[in-house]
């Protein structure tokens, strides 16, 4: 029996009655892009991030580029992010007219190094991106204490990290504006391409508003030049059916990563920790090993879904190079790129499927 990384389909099967009349009502009212759908998707997952204001969008690469768009940011402008993430983290600083700038990341917690922050400062650095990869909120009391200190706006790329929460605050509420992706694998995910944006900050989340719909606020004026990257109703109303289920999602991956903690301590493998203060939402279980290659070909030889979360650090990324970087700049971001391997976890997993890919880890000889 093969095991997949993620089961779209069994999640599917457990709401589908739900979805379908989600479905059904957006298409028999012909109102697809905006509109009731999208206002009340926006109103209900403001109120679970605990946030003022969201904005549904086209994307989380978008969420994070018209986040960047409105704080201001633009050609000649520098924003530090971590290296040790997915591309779009710093397609979204290019995507605005800004250079990324990497920081290397923490060697247990995986998001960017607040010690290591302030040495990247320049006097054009305006914004700090930290990424909660893989779930886990970045360290970020250090951070918004470095960003006041030097003015900087902090855009928190919260793409893998719905419901997460750093000191009792969720994620999205912890810098000054958030992108969040609904990309149908996220553990808030659509069924297509799907993204927030999500603030306390009111004029932030009006010249969101407006750059997400060509830069109008009534239909036939456009008081700046914006974009077409609405959110659009039927990725709404699908996104409104699942909300409901989110916490319960949450809680189940929660209770799949302790079991692996238990069922793999005596492995040679550094397991996954959480911050402390924090609540992780386990997007990515990701395990260390220096046998990685041998052990992700082992498991995917047996059917286990295992993948690599991510095997290139940015900075040595081909479309990257005119950044700079040379290999050994960041050193934890590489060897962690290296290292990582992500286990199936999703919510619907079963404990005997969990038990599948631990026996078959088991088997691993290296
Ligand atoms: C998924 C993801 C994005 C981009 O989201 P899309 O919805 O795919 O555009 C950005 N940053 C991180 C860390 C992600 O995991």
């Amino acid at each position: 029996m093969a095991i997949p990384l993620v089961d779209l389909k069994a999640q599917y099967r457990s709401i589908q009655s739900d979805i379908d009349s989600a479905i059904r009502r957006v298409v028999e009212n012909t109102s697809f892009i905006l509109g009731k759908e999208v206002q009340s998707f926006e109103q209900a997952f403001a109120q679970y991030c605990g946030a003022q204001y969201c904005i549904g969008v086209s994307s989380g690469t978008a969420a994070l580029h018209l986040a960047l768009r409105a704080a201001g940011i633009g050609p000649g402008d520098e924003v530090i992010t971590s290296p040790f993430t997915f591309v779009a983290t710093a397609e979204a600083i290019w995507m605005a007219g800004a250079r990324p700038v990497f920081v290397d990341i923490h060697p247990r917690y995986y998001a960017i190094n607040p010690e290591l922050i302030e040495r990247a400062i320049t006097p054009r650095t305006r914004a700090i991106m930290p990424v909660h990869l893989y779930g886990q909120p970045a360290d970020m009391d250090p951070i918004m204490d470095i960003a006041r200190r030097h003015n900087l706006i902090v855009i928190e790329d919260a793409a893998q990290a719905h419901g997460a929460e750093y000191r009792g605050r969720r994620a999205g509420t912890l810098g000054d504006i958030a992108g969040f992706s609904f990309y149908p694998g996220k553990n808030l995910g659509a069924y297509g391409d799907a993204g927030a944006v999500v603030t306390n900050n009111p004029e932030l989340a009006e010249r969101v508003r407006m750059l997400r719909d060509h830069g109008r606020r009534s239909k036939y004026e456009h008081e700046i030049l914006g974009y077409g990257e609405r959110l659009d109703a039927l990725q709404a109303a699908i996104l409104a059916a699942k909300l409901p289920h989110l916490e319960a999602w949450t809680e189940r991956r929660r209770a799949l990563a302790q079991r692996y903690h238990q069922l793999l301590a005596d492995l040679p493998l550094e397991l996954p920790q959480e911050m402390p203060g924090t609540r992780m939402v386990y997007h990515i279980y990701a395990i260390r090993s220096p046998h990685r290659d041998a052990l992700l070909a082992h498991l995917n030889a047996q059917g286990i879904g295992a993948g690599v979360h991510y095997p290139i650090p940015l900075h040595l990324q081909p479309s990257l190079r005119y950044l700079g970087y040379r290999p050994g700049d960041f050193p934890e971001a590489e060897r962690a790129s290296q290292e990582v391997l992500s286990l199936p976890l999703y919510p619907e997993m079963s404990d005997e499927q969990q038990d599948m890919v631990v026996q078959a880890i088991r088997r691993f000889v290296p």
